[in-house]
Parts: structure tokens; C-alpha cells; sequence
């Protein structure tokens, strides 16, 4: 068993806002919001991150997609938001289980930082 902070937190072992969850993926309020709706969907499985992820993975990903389009809705940010997956020290990947960040409720500029 992975001792990882978001393996801890989809085995509700941790405390989190969790907001969905089914055998695959649970999608729970980031900590420290970036912006009003900041929302992270993770796969429920240990992998470390996009970079690590295999071919087979492919419905696994598109699944974590979906949950995010779903959850935009639910949190009524259609009007604009980013989904974001940081890879690497470079990108500011803090946290080493793949997941997928849904930003919304603000104007976000382009190009991010
Ligand atoms: P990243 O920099 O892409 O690795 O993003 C990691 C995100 O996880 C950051 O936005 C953190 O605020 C968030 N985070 C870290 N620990 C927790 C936690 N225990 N519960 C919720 N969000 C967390």
C-alpha cells in the first residue's frame, strides 16, 4: 500500500472536501484554491504521474476528463474554466499521484505562469 497523501485521501483515511467518487476516480476541493472553484480528479490507483502512465491507461484518463466536464457543470463554471496536469519538478508538480486540476470561477490569463 502506497503511503501517499491522495492515496490517503480516496481511502477517506485522510480529510478531504471530497465532491465525487466511483471505483475509478475521486475528485475532491484542492486545499489551497488557485482560484473560486478549484477542484483536483485523481485516478483512485497509485501512478505518479501523466508521464508515468501507460497506453492502457487511455480509458482511465479519458475518464478523469469526463468527471472534470461533469463537475464544471455541477459547479457551474461552463463559462470558462482550465484543466491543468503538472509533469514534473519544472512544472511545479508538487505532489507525485497524477491529477488533474479544474480551475474556474475567475478570469484565468494566457499563458499561465
Ligand atoms: P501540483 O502542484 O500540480 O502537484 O498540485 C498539487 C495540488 O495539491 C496543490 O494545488 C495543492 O494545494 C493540493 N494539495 C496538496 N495537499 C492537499 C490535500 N491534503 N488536500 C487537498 N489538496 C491538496
Amino acid at each position: 500500500m502506497v503511503d501517499c497523501i491522495f492515496c490517503r485521501i480516496v481511502r477517506r483515511e485522510a480529510p478531504a472536501r471530497i465532491i465525487y467518487q466511483d471505483e475509478e476516480v475521486t475528485a475532491f476541493h484542492d486545499a489551497h484554491p488557485q482560484a473560486p472553484v478549484h477542484v483536483l480528479i485523481v485516478p483512485n490507483r497509485h501512478i505518479v504521474g501523466i508521464a508515468q502512465t501507460r497506453p492502457e491507461d487511455a480509458p482511465l484518463l479519458g475518464k478523469m476528463l469526463v468527471v472534470a466536464r461533469q463537475l464544471a457543470e455541477d459547479l457551474k463554471v461552463t463559462d470558462g474554466y482550465r484543466l491543468v496536469v503538472n509533469s514534473g519538478p519544472l512544472s511545479g508538480q508538487s505532489v507525485f499521484h497524477l491529477h488533474l486540476h479544474l480551475l474556474g470561477g475567475r478570469p484565468l490569463r494566457w499563458p499561465p505562469g
